[in-house]
């Protein structure tokens, strides 16, 4: 079996020496566990929380472990009553590794619906949609009439985040890096203004093209794009806070608005949440979400790097931006 295993706490960006790539032999199965060839591991920024000891939502990945992550495959082996060889299954709480054994009681099916591919149960389907529909419905609740602004809006989260406000009737800003990014959601994605953070004044844009301010953010960034955005805020405005990826390569503590004496004068409400919060409703997301994306109302892309001993550099490109949709490292053929 191979494998990724962490040996240091990386400081900064992830270096290459602050994880091994290892062989070892897969044991025998105990009753009650499957065996599961991972297809797809889903890379997320989240990845580099758990490797740091930072104040996280989950106890970081001990060092000597193997790294913690989300996968998909199919049943090789069983002893379980529930599942066969040739299932498709999520481990539950995966690893960085070809092969999984689970338990009965952790494994969980993941057909994906007839007409999806197997991407999409790692992607609009999967925790990256629900995350995008929990915030954007549970916390944001955009209304028609209302200005949403997404940050990290071509992503795999933001921009399905975007669409859902845009199918709640709400005008929907994104902010993005770079030009391609921004064309997309502006010409397919359907969004109302997009803002290249890269080009130009974040505020000035925002100003621009929310002359009425701000109802919703949905924050995936945080940092000065975070700030230029809430103190735009509106009175009731809502930020539904998902995500702080500019600070997550950093020792410091990440930092809140500078004003944040709006959220008294202008009654905002601010939440953090993390998309497992959320577990008891994810029935009623999916019942919405499903359908959008099946009937292509909610337009998605995957990208793909083939090779699981690949995942460590491709890890990089949630920071540096250099990935067209949800990141996917594809381990075995599907
Ligand atoms: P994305 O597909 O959005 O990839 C990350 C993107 O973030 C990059 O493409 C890049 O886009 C942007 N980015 C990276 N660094 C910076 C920076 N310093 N400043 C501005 N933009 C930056 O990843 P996900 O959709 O998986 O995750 C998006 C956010 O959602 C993250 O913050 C993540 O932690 C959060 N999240 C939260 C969950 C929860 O339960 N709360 C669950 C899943 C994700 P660009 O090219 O535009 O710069």
């Amino acid at each position: 079996n191979h494998r990724w295993v962490l040996r240091h706490r990386p400081h900064g960006e992830i270096k290459p020496t602050d994880l091994d790539y290892v062989a070892e032999p897969v044991r025998d199965l105990a009753e009650g566990e499957v065996l599961i060839r991972n297809v797809y591991l889903s890379l997320d920024p989240t990845n580099r929380i758990w490797m740091s000891d930072m104040e996280q939502y989950m106890p970081p990945v001990e060092i000597g472990s193997p790294m913690r992550g989300g996968t998909i495959g199919v049943v090789e082996a069983s002893r379980s009553a529930h599942f066969k060889p040739g299932d498709i299954a999520s481990p539950g709480l995966g690893a960085w590794e070809a092969y999984t054994i689970a338990h009965e009681t952790m494994a969980r099916p993941m057909a994906p619906p007839p007409g999806a591919p197997l991407t999409a149960m790692m992607s609009v389907l999967g925790l990256t949609g629900l995350t995008a529909y929990c915030g954007t419905v549970f916390i944001g609740d955009p209304k028609p009439g209302e200005t949403m602004v997404v940050s990290a809006a071509a992503g795999a989260v933001g921009s399905i985040a975007g669409q859902i406000g845009k199918l709640r009737g709400a005008r929907v800003i994104g902010i993005a890096g770079g030009p391609k990014k921004c064309a997309w959601l502006t010409e397919e994605l359907g969004f109302d203004g997009a803002i290249d953070y890269k080009a130009g004044d974040v505020g000035a844009a925002l100003d621009r093209l929310c002359p009425n301010g701000v109802d919703v953010n949905f924050e995936n960034v945080g940092g000065e794009i975070m700030d230029a955005v809430f103190s735009r805020m509106n009175k009731f405005g809502r930020m539904a806070l998902c995500g702080m990826i500019s600070g997550y390569n950093s020792r410091e503590t990440m930092p809140g608005p500078s004003d944040f004496g709006r959220i008294l004068m202008r009654s905002l409400t601010v939440k953090g949440f993390i998309v497992i919060d959320y577990m008891p409703r994810f029935g009623e997301a999916i019942a919405e979400l499903a359908p959008w994306v099946l009937q292509g109302r909610i337009k998605w892309k995957a990208h793909v790097v083939d090779g699981l001993e690949n995942a460590l550099s491709a890890l990089n490109r949630l920071f540096t931006g250099d990935h067209d949709g949800k990141l996917l490292v594809r381990i075995s053929p599907e």
